[in-house]
């Protein structure tokens, strides 16, 4: 089957400037903190993550984390991790990266789940969020775009484990 190119959304140097923009305003609200952990919520967030990570003029370390939703189970929506932060984050500054922030579960589990472990703080960078989708209230402390209620491709986001690699935002629609 062909794919068509997905329509671009964000151009390469739109995001550079947006994650550049991102990265200063996060270094300058971290400037007096020892370390700053940074938690990505795999897998879209790896390419965002890298960018923005080479861009702070902070001491940061670097964690992954993965969500997987139940499927096929009695509760929808209802979320389990399968892999966890290798050190301990209690008393540490900690910022969950999330590619795209679409009904707000995922990063909602995460703040109650990370939450729990008492961090010295605890705040959320999220590359793009869907306003329209949203069912639960997430605070989002660094954001990098709001977008309408599309699938979004490229930087790091699939359509079924494609289209990850494209230097550019773009966005497919059911006959792509
Ligand atoms: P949530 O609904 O929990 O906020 O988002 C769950 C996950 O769905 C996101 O982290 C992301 O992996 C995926 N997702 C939501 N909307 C899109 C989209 O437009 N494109 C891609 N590639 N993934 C999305």
């Amino acid at each position: 089957m062909m794919l068509k190119e997905p329509e671009v959304l964000f151009s390469e140097e739109i995001i550079q400037e947006r994650v550049r923009e991102l990265a200063s305003r996060i270094s300058a609200d971290y400037s007096e903190t020892e370390e700053l952990v940074l938690i990505g919520v795999l897998r879209g967030c790896y390419i965002f993550l890298a960018d923005l990570s080479r861009r702070l003029k902070i001491p940061r370390r670097i964690e992954f984390i993965a969500v997987s939703s139940y499927e096929h189970k009695t509760t929808p929506g209802t979320l389990r991790l399968i892999m966890d932060t290798r050190t301990d984050i209690t008393g540490k500054h900690v910022l969950i990266i999330e590619d795209i922030v679409d009904t707000g579960q995922t990063l909602h589990y995460l703040l109650d789940m990370l939450g729990a472990r008492k961090p010295a703080s605890l705040k959320t960078c999220t590359l793009l969020r869907k306003p329209d989708r949203l069912v639960k209230d997430v605070h989002i402390d660094y954001l990098g775009f709001d977008i309408p209620d599309l699938w979004v491709v490229g930087y790091g986001l699939d359509y079924a484990d494609r289209y990850r690699a494209l230097p550019y935002i773009g966005f497919v629609n059911e006959e792509s």
